[in-house]
């Protein structure tokens, strides 16, 4: 055998650099379903299932069309596993296909690459390791640009690859509508119109195929948090484009205007969930921007919404991917507010008196989704304010969330989140209390916590736990200009009640941990 090119669980992707000059009468296809990368985070049981559904239909696909795939499926039963990781796997099939080289597209995880890599070399083949052109900025690029832009934050990115990709500029590198971002635009609480104006998005009801992945899940990872029922991904190309195609027909137009609004009940609202699609690469950044792009300019849909999704796409999206290679593996081992507290308990259950908290998981038990606010401003604001250690949530993040890899959720919840890089991702600290969430969404009506209070039985423990933070974090954040509002509000809190704050605060830190 020439080649066997290795496909990852999170690249689905025929047009990838994998299959360049690929020949199916001398080169093999490998993918394989591991034991370990489904329990090395206690992975949410719909998490798994997808990956592997979306895994065995390009597996169907690339037979079809006449490749050969070495694929080992997972056992029912872990003690019929004969390997437990991508290297023992690896180790088996090399002995017995006898390739000359091994390729694969460069993998979204750190540590799957080094395994990678390791096995390889011990197993005596050479490993070519290819760019994953679905990002629109490669690692290499990303690492020139930010040589050439030491320091400076995600929206000189956005700017730079808006103009390099000719993306919402006009022919002088002016951005469109005059404005490089409509966020202020974008804040606006849903619910007024009543809930269930935003069309439902579109349901992939199982296949054959997939039922069977979900049969096996629900037998072999019983004790995992998260449940099955109502499956409804996209585990084929033509469902993320069936997504994509809806998303610009129904949704597209109000994204904007409530892309930062939560509501019990909603969990999708006007967002895309195209993520959980453009992770696995079953549709690519590029053809999703065009097609949003397309669709502004045929219907003259609001520029806030397009310009916003754009963002999310071309700007967060690409930056976390160049800051995640860049810095790893150093980057997880950051602690900068050296937060140490166990992750919550309620945290897998949702069992908890916060009804935001108990309501976002409930619905992240039901559909392992969440909306990019539900996460920053509800999962992650709580466990930065309870000084929980960034690691721990980082682990929990990956795996109850079905569009998580590893170089898209490790800045997002490490650094966006819980700030524990120090401020490479986000440039402060992203806490807000009680009474933004009551702003943004509707789950502070009966709740048994006042969202206005800080002290006392009533206490919102967001809002208690969010002067506390300023509190405790007051000299480290001094330096800092974006919290100088916030320690201002803070300096002008009478002594008596910042210590009953920090007094109710340890009250509740103790009883809720
Ligand atoms: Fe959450 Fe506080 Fe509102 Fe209750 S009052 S839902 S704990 S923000």
């Amino acid at each position: 055998m020439r080649h066997l090119v290795l496909v990852l669980g999170d690249q689905l992707d025929r047009a990838s650099a994998a299959f360049d000059g690929f020949d199916a009468s001398v080169d093999a296809v490998w993918m394989s379903e591991t034991p370990h990368e489904t329990t090395h985070v206690r992975c949410h049981r719909l998490r798994i299932a997808f990956f592997l559904a979306a895994m065995r239909h390009f597996r169907d696909d690339l037979r079809a069309s006449g490749i050969e795939v070495r694929y080992a499926e997972l056992a029912a039963d872990p003690a019929d596993d004969r390997t437990r990781t991508f290297a023992e796997r690896l180790g088996l099939d090399v002995a017995d296909l006898r390739p000359e080289r091994l390729v694969v597209v460069e993998p979204g995880d750190w540590r799957v690459e080094n395994e990678l890599s390791t096995a390889a070399a011990a197993l005596g083949v050479p490993l070519e390791i290819r760019v994953d052109r679905s990002f629109l900025c490669s690692r290499t690029e990303f690492a020139a640009y930010a040589d050439a832009h030491p320091g400076q934050p995600m929206e000189t990115f956005y700017r730079w690859m808006r103009r390099r990709h000719g993306i919402l500029v006009d022919a002088d590198g002016n951005p469109a509508g005059g404005r490089w971002n409509f966020d202020t635009d974008n804040r606006h609480a849903f619910g007024r119109a009543g809930p269930g104006f935003v069309v439902a998005p579109p349901v992939f009801e199982p296949d054959a195929i997939t039922r069977e992945v979900i049969d096996l899940v629900a037998a072999r990872f019983s004790g995992h948090p998260g449940s099955l029922d109502g499956f409804d991904l996209p585990v084929t190309r033509d469902h993320a484009l069936a997504l994509l195609a809806d998303f610009v027909a129904h949704r597209l137009a109000d994204f904007g205007f409530h892309q930062d609004a939560m509501w019990t009940g909603e969990p999708v609202l006007a967002h895309s969930r195209l993520s959980v699609a453009l992770n696995l690469k079953l549709i690519g950044a590029r053809e999703v921007i065009d097609a949003v792009l397309a669709a502004a300019d045929a219907d003259a849909l609001p520029l806030n919404s397009v310009e916003g999704f754009v963002r999310q796409v071309l700007g967060w999206r690409e930056y976390v991917h160049g800051v995640y290679w860049r810095h790893m593996p150093g980057y997880a081992t950051r602690n900068a507010l050296e937060a140490s507290a166990p992750l919550p308990a309620f945290y897998w259950t949702g069992e908890t008196e916060m009804r935001c908290l108990a309501e976002c998981t409930r619905q992240l038990l039901g559909h392992a989704y969440a909306h990019h606010i539900q996460r920053l401003m509800v999962f992650g604001n709580y466990a930065l304010l309870a000084g929980v250690d960034p690691l721990a949530f980082s682990d929990w993040h990956l795996a109850m969330f079905v569009d998580a890899v590893d170089w898209v959720s490790l800045p997002n919840a490490f650094g966006m989140s819980q700030h524990a890089d120090g401020g490479i991702v986000g440039t402060k600290p992203y806490i807000a209390s009680g009474r933004y969430i009551d702003r943004m969404s509707d789950y502070c009506r009966g709740c048994r916590f006042d969202p206005k209070q800080a002290s006392g039985d009533d206490a919102c423990p967001f809002t208690t736990l969010y002067w506390d933070f300023l509190d405790r974090h007051r000299e480290r954040l001094a330096g800092n200009p974006r919290m100088q509002h916030a320690l201002e509000n803070l300096d002008a809190r009478p002594a008596g009640e910042r210590a009953a704050i920090r007094a109710r605060a340890r009250v509740w830190l103790e009883r809720a941990s």
